[in-house]
């Protein structure tokens, strides 16, 4: 069975202090990691008080971001290698606002995606889709090229410590109902392109999560779905009550 992940994505919001309360206000309400693993993303500053306040609760800290170097003369980028001495267990790796904003390309979400493995975290994959109209049938595809070339470094030993989130532009950030239908079919699609490339027991382990307008009210929904494995939640997770109320409709 594949555990449950929730995952907040703060994004750029909340100052270190904001960070360290919101720790504060959630350490002892967050149930066993035996029934679900939890996670918070926040900006780099805030990664290492994090690390010191989340130890020994079920609180995994995320980066949002790492460079797909070790080292050398890269102003104003973290190496995967800090954030892994700074006890960082996830990164994620081509939010779709880094790709649309900051112009990161999959070559260069690759190499993070690489580099994050090679220092023993979890790289958290996020992936959209394309939409193919087939000529000769009017049938609609999606195509996960990008998740696939992505995945071009990824060995078959290392894929087992991915996570994969399936964020479609249609739904990041637009505050709207998110279509738990669709939002199915697009972690369903990957976890078949996951079989196809590497085998049906690993597609079976890796975990899939949704992200898009998540919020309590559509959680439930869209937890039900069986190929959906967790979420990875922006607006919606920044209020503690809030997110600890998504956690509890999902433990
Ligand atoms: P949202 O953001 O929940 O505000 O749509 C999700 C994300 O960017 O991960």
């Amino acid at each position: 069975m594949r555990k449950p992940f929730i995952a907040a994505n703060w994004k750029m919001h909340k100052t270190v202090e904001d960070a360290v309360k919101f720790v504060e206000e959630v350490q002892h309400r967050l149930p066993s990691e035996d029934v679900l693993t939890c996670g918070i993303a926040a900006h780099f500053l805030a990664l290492y008080p994090m690390v010191q306040k989340t130890k020994g609760i079920n609180l995994g800290v995320i980066a949002q971001n790492s460079y797909g170097e070790f080292s050398g003369p890269y102003t104003g980028e973290v190496s995967p290698r800090a954030l892994a001495a700074a006890g960082v267990q996830y990164v994620m790796c081509g939010h779709i606002e880094r790709r649309t904003l900051f112009h990161e390309d999959n070559t260069m979400v690759a190499k993070k995606v690489a580099a994050v493995l090679q220092c023993g975290m979890t790289p958290i994959i996020c992936t959209d889709e394309t939409m193919v109209q087939q000529e000769f049938n009017g049938e609609v595809h999606y195509v996960f090229a990008q998740l696939m070339d992505v995945l071009s470094e990824v060995s078959f030993d290392q894929v087992k410590n991915i996570i994969i989130s399936y964020e479609p532009s249609w739904a990041v950030g637009v505050g709207q109902h998110a279509n738990p239908t669709l939002a199915e079919e697009g972690c369903r699609l990957i976890r078949r392109s996951i079989a196809d490339t590497y085998s049906y027991e690993v597609a079976d382990k890796i975990r899939i999560l949704y992200g898009g307008s998540v919020n309590p009210e559509n959680i439930q929904l869209i937890m039900s779905k069986r190929d959906i494995d967790g979420v990875l939640i922006g607006r919606a997770s920044l209020d503690a009550d809030n997110f600890l109320t998504m956690v509890d409709r999902v433990a």
